[in-house]
């Protein structure tokens, strides 16, 4: 594909939330050269660049004045052995690469057509491969991390290519090193570690229903993966017909002194413990008992299966959104003392 650089395109149809808003100037980008050219047009305008992916973790607030660079790069691949002393998990033993602008599911489905363990539990996670270390995808009991072995970026600054290992991506719930430098990076590969033989991850609530307890060691990972697809495709709406961005908020996290103070107030309140001791607590069920669930004002709402979850099904723009996302948090705010904290990146 010719590299081409176009004007006054408009955003909606790449953003799964819906939301009008139009990018200045706007390329795709299917190699590195072309991720040069792209930075280089943006220096010698003094534009901001904003990277995407499949769209389905951003709300802009308004139109694009710089440069929106859709990330293109494909390729999935199995590559030789695991290195002694690698920081991956023991049973570990199958790398796979993948090029940043891949789906995450066609890894996904990659992974289990050759039947590895590893990426089962995180099936039907819209977006694309070079996003996903961006919050350290999660789901149902496993997050990126647990498989994560290094990811090669472009330098914004300066070009040059840079290889992070896992503990350099510094990770934990929904954050990494890259989402605090949002910007600085341009992900252009990432690698996972995969194991040839595994134990399925059920513990994670109505995962195991289904299964048979007793023969639990004779699970498969796609076996696992349909069981996930099944939940998520009974509660989350397909942005396809409703618009959405997954969820919409963090599960927030507090100290054990504020986790017991709401536990006195609300007995059935959901709550994990966390290993340093702190609890996570569900947005949802914050949200639901606030009596936010289902609730949709002017074309905005909360969905009324999943609490968690904004619905833009009046296509609202970014401003809407985000002012009825700070009327639900000031709302259970209000009612809990804990401050929601908004998932989605925020541009411009
Ligand atoms: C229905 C639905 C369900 C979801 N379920 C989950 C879930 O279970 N768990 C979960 O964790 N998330 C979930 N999400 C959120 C979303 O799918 C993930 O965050 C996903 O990784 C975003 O990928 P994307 O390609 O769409 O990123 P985008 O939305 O395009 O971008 C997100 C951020 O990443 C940056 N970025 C993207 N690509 C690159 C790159 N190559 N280099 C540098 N920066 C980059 C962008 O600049 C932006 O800041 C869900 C979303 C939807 C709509």
């Amino acid at each position: 594909m010719t590299f081409c650089i176009s004007e006054n395109i408009d955003l909606q149809r790449f953003l799964t939330l819906a939301i009008p808003a139009k990018a200045r100037f706007f390329c795709v980008v299917t190699c590195i050269d072309d991720i040069r050219q792209a930075l280089e047009f943006t220096r010698a305008r003094n534009l901001p660049l904003m990277v995407l992916g499949g769209g389905s973790n951003v709300v802009m607030r308004s139109d694009f004045a710089g440069l929106v660079m859709q990330i293109a790069l494909r390729g999935i691949d199995v590559q030789a052995e695991v290195k002694e002393g690698a920081e991956i998990a023991a049973d570990a033993n199958v790398y796979v690469a993948a090029a940043a602008g891949e789906s995450w599911q066609a890894l996904v489905d990659f992974s289990l057509a050759r039947g590895l363990w590893g990426l089962e539990n995180l099936n039907l996670i819209p977006g694309t491969v070079g996003a996903a270390p961006i919050q350290n995808i999660g789901a149902y009991g496993v997050e990126l991390d647990q498989v994560f072995y290094d990811l090669q970026a472009l330098r914004v600054s300066d070009g040059e290519l840079v290889v992070f290992s896992k503990s350099a991506c510094e990770f934990s719930y929904r954050d990494s090193f890259f989402k605090r430098s949002k910007g600085e990076y341009i992900i252009l590969s990432v690698r996972l570690c995969l194991a040839s033989h595994g134990v399925a991850k059920l513990a994670y609530p109505g995962l195991l229903d289904n299964f048979d307890p007793s023969g639990l060691d004779q699970v498969l990972p796609m076996a696992v993966a349909d069981r996930v697809a099944k939940l998520r495709r009974a509660k989350l709406p397909d942005p396809a017909v409703i618009p959405n961005a997954g969820s919409f908020f963090h599960n927030p996290i507090v100290d054990a002194k504020q986790e017991a103070r709401l536990r006195a107030e609300h007995a059935d309140l959901v709550s994990y413990l966390q290993a340093d001791g702190r609890y996570k607590l569900a947005a949802a069920w914050l949200i639901d008992r606030a009596g936010l669930k289902g609730k949709v004002s002017e074309g905005v709402g909360m969905h009324a299966h999943q609490a968690l979850v904004l619905i833009n099904p009046g296509r609202c723009d970014g401003n809407q959104v985000l002012n009825f996302a700070h009327r639900i948090a000031d709302q259970v705010e209000a009612m809990f003392g804990v401050r929601l904290v908004i998932e989605p990146q925020i541009y411009p």
